[in-house]
C-alpha cells in the first residue's frame, strides 16, 4: 500500500481579507477560512494517484483549531485520514519551524510513508519555503513546481514547466514534491464524500506535548524568522515624452538610459558598438 503525506493549509478567502490600512497587516480572524488552493491542487494528485493503485492518504495541517474544516474536506474529497496539529503554543510558527513540527510529526508516526505532497506556495504567505524545507528535516529529495507526477515503482516521474520547455524528472521514493498552483484542476465535492466525511470522521488533534515539543517551546517567540514590516508597494514609473528627430532621440534616449538598457540586455551597448565596427 502506498502511504502518501498530503500536507495542507487553511488560508484566508483573499476575496473576503479585508486590509488594516492602520496597521499594514491582514485582519484574518474576519475571512472565511479555505483550503489554500495550492495545498487543494496537491491533494488532487494524490486522489489521481489513489485512483490507479492502492493508496492511503493522510492529510495533514497545521493551524488553529479552526483548520479541522479542510481536514473534513480533504476527508470527504478522498482522504483517508486528517491530522490537525494544533496548540496555543505552535502559534506564530514561521516556515522554519512549521517545516520542523510537520516533519516531527511524520517522523513520529508515519513511518512507512512513501510520498509527501505539499503546494507550491500558499495564497496568503506565499514563501514557497515550507515543501523544500520539509525535505530537508525529513532528509528526502524533493522536487518543486511539478505539473504532473506518475508513481514508477521505487521512483517517481516528475513533470513540471519552466518557461517555455518541459522538465522531467526521475527521483527515487520516498521523496517529496511540491506541485504548482496551475496544475491539477481539483475536483467537485461529491455529496456522497460529505455524508462520509461527516457520519465517520477520521481526523485526529495532536498537540504540543503529545509531539514531544520541550515544555519551553514557544512558536512566536522561538521561529527564528520575524515580519519587520507589510506594506503595499507604490508604483514609482516616471512618464516621459520625448520629441524631435529620430536619430536626435535615439541619441538622447542612449545618452540618459544607456545603463539601463545595458544592464537590461545584459551586455555594454557601448563596448557592443565597437565589436561590431
Ligand atoms: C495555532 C496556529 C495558528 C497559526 N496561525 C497562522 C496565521 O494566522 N497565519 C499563517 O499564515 N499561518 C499560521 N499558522 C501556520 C504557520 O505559521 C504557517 O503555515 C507557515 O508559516 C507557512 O508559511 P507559508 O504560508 O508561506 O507556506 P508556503 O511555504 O508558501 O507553503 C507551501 C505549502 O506547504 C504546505 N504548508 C504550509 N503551511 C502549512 C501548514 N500550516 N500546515 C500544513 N501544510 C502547510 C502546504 O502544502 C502549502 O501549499 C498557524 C499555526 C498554528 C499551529
Amino acid at each position: 500500500m502506498l502511504k502518501i503525506i498530503v500536507c495542507i493549509k487553511q488560508v484566508p478567502m483573499v476575496s473576503e481579507l479585508p486590509w488594516d490600512s492602520r496597521t499594514g497587516t491582514l485582519k484574518r480572524n474576519l475571512a472565511e477560512g479555505i483550503m489554500d488552493p495550492a495545498s487543494r491542487r496537491a491533494l488532487e494528485a494524490a486522489l489521481q494517484i489513489k485512483e490507479s493503485r492502492p493508496a492511503h492518504i493522510c492529510a495533514i495541517a497545521m493551524g488553529p483549531a479552526m483548520a479541522e474544516e479542510i481536514l473534513h474536506q480533504a476527508q470527504a474529497l478522498g482522504a483517508d485520514e486528517g491530522v490537525l496539529l494544533t496548540d496555543r503554543r505552535m502559534a506564530g510558527a514561521d516556515t522554519f519551524l512549521t517545516s520542523h513540527i510537520l516533519a516531527k510529526f511524520i517522523r513520529q508516526e508515519c513511518k512507512e510513508f512513501y510520498l509527501v505532497l505539499c503546494g507550491s506556495q500558499t495564497s496568503d504567505s506565499e514563501t514557497a519555503q515550507v515543501g523544500p524545507q520539509l525535505a530537508e528535516e525529513l532528509n528526502i529529495p524533493a522536487i518543486t513546481y511539478a505539473n504532473h507526477v506518475e508513481i514508477k515503482d521505487q521512483t517517481i516521474e516528475v513533470q513540471r514547466q519552466v518557461d517555455d520547455f518541459f522538465e522531467i524528472f526521475n527521483m527515487d521514493l520516498p521523496g517529496l514534491v511540491t506541485i504548482d498552483l496551475g496544475a491539477y484542476k481539483p475536483r467537485y465535492l461529491a455529496l456522497e464524500g460529505v455524508e462520509t466525511a461527516f457520519e465517520k470522521p477520521c481526523i485526529r488533534q495532536i498537540n504540543a506535548e503529545q509531539l514531544g515539543l520541550d515544555a519551553s517551546f514557544n512558536a512566536l517567540k522561538d521561529s527564528p524568522t520575524r515580519i519587520v514590516d507589510v506594506y503595499s508597494p507604490t508604483a514609482q514609473k516616471e512618464n516621459r515624452v520625448m520629441k524631435g528627430a529620430v536619430k536626435k532621440l535615439v541619441d538622447q534616449l542612449f545618452d540618459e538610459y544607456g545603463k539601463v538598457i545595458s544592464s537590461a540586455m545584459g551586455k555594454d551597448l557601448k563596448t557592443h558598438e565597437h565589436d561590431e565596427a
